[in-house]
């Protein structure tokens, strides 16, 4: 998701720091603490325009979320909507989530979100891709043990990328949907690019991966 750069959007930032963290690895190990509550904490990497982030928010006040964007232009109408909203559970980080180590203590997530990823699909950009191994292995870290992530794509190569890529990795692939939409699954949540793509008839795949047991 590209969108045109938006000269206000640095000022914007700063005018919400009590939704968007200035200095986000202040909070590292203390992100309970800025909810100011001890529930667990969901994270959703690639969040674009916030949609699914805030209605999984709204759904579940028992969950602390956090949407994680590198795009500024795009970050700031996911922070238009929270500051419609006011929700006291959610949280945006303006940062790269290949460094989610920089913000996180281990073990402080509960789960992990993945939504209609960038695919990268040349072989030469596959460490971009958002479950490249190298991504895992910070997720991981961050997780709790036996952490979950939770996948869902239109990109059929993408998605059969992320079954090998989790695989490799030794994880645990829980469930997998083939086609959500025409699923028994119930309490989807749409982001943005579902809507778009399942509009226009793309099949939806789902997949919850778990980490393995760490031996110490
Ligand atoms: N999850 C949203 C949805 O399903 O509608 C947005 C999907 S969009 C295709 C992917 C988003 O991931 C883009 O907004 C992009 O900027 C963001 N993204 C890509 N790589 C990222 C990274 N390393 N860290 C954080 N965000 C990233």
């Amino acid at each position: 998701m590209r969108l045109r750069y938006k000269p206000n959007a640095p000022q914007k930032i700063a005018e919400f720091p009590q939704y968007i963290p200035e200095q986000p690895d202040n909070w590292v190990g203390k992100w309970q603490e800025r909810f100011d509550n001890d529930r667990p904490i969901h994270i959703e990497v690639g969040t674009g325009k916030g949609r699914f982030i805030t209605e999984m928010a709204k759904l579940h006040p028992e969950i602390n979320y956090i949407g994680i964007e590198i795009q500024m232009s795009v970050i700031v109408v996911a922070l238009d909507r929270l500051v419609e909203e006011k929700l006291p559970n959610l949280q945006l980080l303006h940062v790269n989530g290949g460094s989610v180590t920089q913000y996180f203590a281990e073990g402080e997530v509960d789960q992990v979100y993945l939504n209609f990823s960038d695919p990268w699909p040349k072989k030469r950009h596959e460490k971009r891709r958002l479950m490249y191994k190298s991504f895992l292995e910070s997720y991981e870290k961050i997780l709790v043990p036996e952490g979950e992530i939770h996948f869902k794509t239109d990109n059929q190569g993408l998605f059969e990328y992320s079954l090998v890529s989790f695989s490799k990795y030794g994880m645990v692939l829980e469930q997998v949907w083939l086609n959500l939409h025409e699923s028994d699954f119930e309490g989807n949540v749409m982001t943005e690019y579902e809507e778009k793509f399942s509009s226009r008839g793309s099949r939806i795949y789902r997949v919850v991966a778990k980490f393995p047991k760490k031996i110490n």
